[in-house]
């Protein structure tokens, strides 16, 4: 698999490199949140790191892994000297997390973020903090768990980081961005908010709205026991278990704060099924062979991208 070596951001850890930001906070230390300091911690270890959860188990965890320098009990103490600030919250809580850090903020920090979803975020970090520089930022990288003790240092690594700036962002800024993601491992590429949440609509959410459907269809059939479900899970079934396994908070949130781009891949998604019900219906095999074809030509250049891996357990078994 063409994945990247750890070692490719090496040059920040051998310090030859100036480092796009010394002191870098980061608020929410889940899956994402733990990866990026566990990350950071990897790949520019002269990082200051600083950090905040809403959660005081996650925040005693945190601590105890010492995946930061600084694990502060308010987010306001978490920001008040950083460069960058990344919110690696929900996507309805970007908004709030926000203007709670607000008063706490470096005139010239960076806000940055995670979020799955890109145009609602914007507006909500704009508002909340209307005299500072927002960037926001997804890296499409992620599993299906939750927590800090879920994430792994090289989660980003050959992932591709999608910044979409606002039109007037400052270009240094951005520059300064990309370096960071890049020094973790990941491929950065920059496009508009709304063009970002089209495409993760088809490319993500409707997946996970269709997992999470299906799952609950066969949890509903009564004609189908719970255990024979489980028991011959293994044809198709289950790799949709796993995606519908994904946090609910964190997917109730991109559903909401995605509504059009969702609602517009869904409608494009039903005409579709519809069309295949239809050649069903009346023995079309030759259309269910040629879409069955075109799809198998894109799972094998995802493989080729190095966005996937062949192995029949996607080479979960390596983390
Ligand atoms: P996660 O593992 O559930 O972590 C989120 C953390 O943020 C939790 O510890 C949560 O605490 C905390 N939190 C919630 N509200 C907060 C607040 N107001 N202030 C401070 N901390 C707060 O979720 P995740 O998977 O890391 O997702 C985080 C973000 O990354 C989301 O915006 C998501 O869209 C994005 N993302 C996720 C993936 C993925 O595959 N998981 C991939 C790319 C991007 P509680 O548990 O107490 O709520």
């Amino acid at each position: 698999m063409p994945r990247r070596d750890c070692g490719a951001a090496g040059d920040y850890r051998g310090r030859r490199l100036m480092l796009p930001f010394a002191r870098v906070s980061i608020i929410g230390l889940g899956l994402i949140g733990s990866s990026l300091a566990r990350a950071v911690r990897a790949q520019m270890p002269g990082v200051t790191l600083s950090g905040y959860d809403a959660d005081p188990e996650t925040r005693e965890t945190v601590r105890a892994l010492r995946l930061v320098d600084d694990m502060a009990d308010t987010p306001g103490a978490a920001v008040i000297d950083a460069e960058l600030v990344i919110l690696c919250v929900p996507v309805g809580a970007m908004g709030p997390v926000a203007s709670a850090l607000r008063h706490d903020l470096p005139a010239d920090a960076l806000i940055s973020d995670v979020g799955s979803s890109k145009a609602a975020i914007l507006s909500a970090l704009q508002e909340a903090l209307p005299d500072h520089a927002v960037i926001p930022a997804h890296p499409v990288a992620g599993t299906e768990r939750s927590g800090p003790e879920a994430g792994f240092a090289s989660l980003f690594h050959n992932r591709w980081c999608i910044l979409t700036p606002p039109a007037d962002a400052d270009p240094n800024k951005v520059a300064q961005l990309s370096a960071f993601w890049e020094a973790l491992g990941a491929n950065v590429e920059q496009m508009d908010a709304a063009h970002h949440d089209l495409v993760l609509a088809v490319t993500s959410h409707l997946p996970h709205l269709i997992a999470y459907t299906i799952v609950g269809t066969a949890s509903d059939l009564e004609s189908v026991t719970r255990s024979e479900v489980i028991k011959y899970s293994a044809g198709g079934f289950r790799d949709f278990t796993r995606i519908a396994a994904s946090d609910p908070t964190m997917w109730r949130d991109v559903f909401l704060s995605n509504k059009d781009a969702v609602l517009e891949m869904l409608q494009r998604f039903s005409e579709d099924l519809t069309a295949l019900q239809r050649a069903i219906r009346w023995g079309d095999g030759d259309a269910l062979f040629d879409l069955f074809s075109r799809t198998r030509a894109i799972r094998r250049s995802i493989i080729e991208e190095g966005q996937d891996d062949a192995r029949p357990d996607f080479g979960r078994s390596d983390h």
